[in-house]
């Protein structure tokens, strides 16, 4: 049988942008819903150490995550099992369909669905994410110091993956399917002038070797992608580069969208095309993709749905001339 839930604020997605969200909602009286999604924690929950997270030198990415969702938890944040498979934001409130059946009503949503590493389905890329295999180099490219690495791709990701690299590797081979690089040519031009770069034409990756205990990568198995020879490179990290994609599949229709499908927010602001509706995160940052950025993102949507809640007059008590920020924010 199916349930109807009503909130003032529903925020979809648990990564740190939904739990910002859910931390500040809850502080600013609105007595929010979480709805986790897939992943329950979000991206940082396929990582190891984190080691740019504020107040933690090092964090283990599932670890922070439990505590962030312990934290909006602790706030009032209502945190849901479910995923949403339809939101429809024709009229108000806005209406959610969880995967469960239960149907969540809202006044104001924050999107916070985050994005997805494109990856390549091998066996072994799976069994060494996190332990040599990477797909973000600003996460884990300081754990390469001196080591050799190998970045598969070859578009601008995978060519700003590589040059952000040489600061740490000694040496990086950019595996190529193609002889030629899909990027601006300013950053091609800098990767082929770069000593440490040493491109691999015509190749794909095929395997990724390495020990068992401790897990770790010792090289990659790669084939000519006309002669079929297979050639080993040896390294200790492999950063498949081959580019991101938003999980924008419940708003792509209805809310505006650009760079492949990042939705479009208003300069300095969470709010979207459709007033009521917000995104923070990775959904909406095709740039920085980091926990940090989200987070605050998430801190910036849950503040601005409090002051348009206010606006239409949902939120009893609220001076909207105050303020976002502690001026908003319930004490
Ligand atoms: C391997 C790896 C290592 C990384 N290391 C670092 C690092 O060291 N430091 C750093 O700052 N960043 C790191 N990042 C990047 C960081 O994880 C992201 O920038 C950050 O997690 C984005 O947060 P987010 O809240 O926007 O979304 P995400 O973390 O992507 O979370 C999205 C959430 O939305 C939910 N969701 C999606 N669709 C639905 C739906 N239909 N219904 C309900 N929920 C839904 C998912 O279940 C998930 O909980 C790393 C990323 C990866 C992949």
């Amino acid at each position: 049988m199916s349930d109807t839930r009503h909130t003032k604020v529903l925020i979809i997605g648990s990564g740190p942008a939904g739990y910002t969200a859910g931390i500040y909602a809850s502080r600013a009286m609105l007595d929010p819903i979480l709805v986790q999604g897939i992943e329950p924690g979000g991206q940082l929950t396929t990582t190891t150490e984190v080691e740019n997270w504020p107040g933690d030198t090092e964090v283990q990415g599932p670890d922070l995550m439990i505590r962030m969702q312990d934290h909006a938890k602790a706030m009032g944040c209502e945190v849901i099992g479910d995923i949403i498979t339809k939101l429809d934001t024709t009229s108000r409130p806005f209406k959610a369909t969880g995967d469960s059946g239960t149907v969540y009503t809202a006044d104001a949503v924050i999107l916070a669905t985050g994005a997805r590493a494109k990856w390549l389905g091998l066996e072994t890329e799976e069994k060494f994410k996190g332990f040599g295999v990477s797909a973000c180099a600003t996460c884990d490219g300081f754990f390469y110091r001196g080591q050799e690495i190998v970045v598969i791709g070859g578009g601008n990701t995978a060519v700003e993956e590589a040059l952000f690299l040489t600061n740490f590797a000694s040496k990086v081979t950019l595996v190529h399917r193609r002889d030629e690089l899909r990027a601006e040519a300013i950053l091609i031009d800098r990767l082929m002038k770069n000593p440490k770069i040493e491109p691999l034409w015509f190749h794909e990756l095929v395997e990724v070797t390495g020990t068992e205990s401790p897990l770790s990568v010792e090289g990659v198995k790669v084939k000519h992608t006309k002669t079929g020879e297979i050639t080993e490179i040896l390294c200790k990290g492999v950063f498949v580069a081959i580019g991101h994609a938003p999980s924008n599949e419940l708003v792509k229709d209805v809310l505006e969208t650009h760079m492949g499908g990042y939705v479009v927010t208003k300069p300095d602001s969470t709010e979207t095309s459709i007033p009521g509706i917000f995104a923070a995160g990775d959904l909406t940052d095709h740039k920085y993709r980091q926990a940090v950025t989200s987070a605050g993102m998430g801190c910036m949507a849950a503040l601005e749905a409090e002051r348009w809640l206010a606006e239409q007059g949902e939120v009893e008590g609220r001076d909207v001339s105050e303020p976002l920020g502690y001026g908003a924010v319930a004490e």
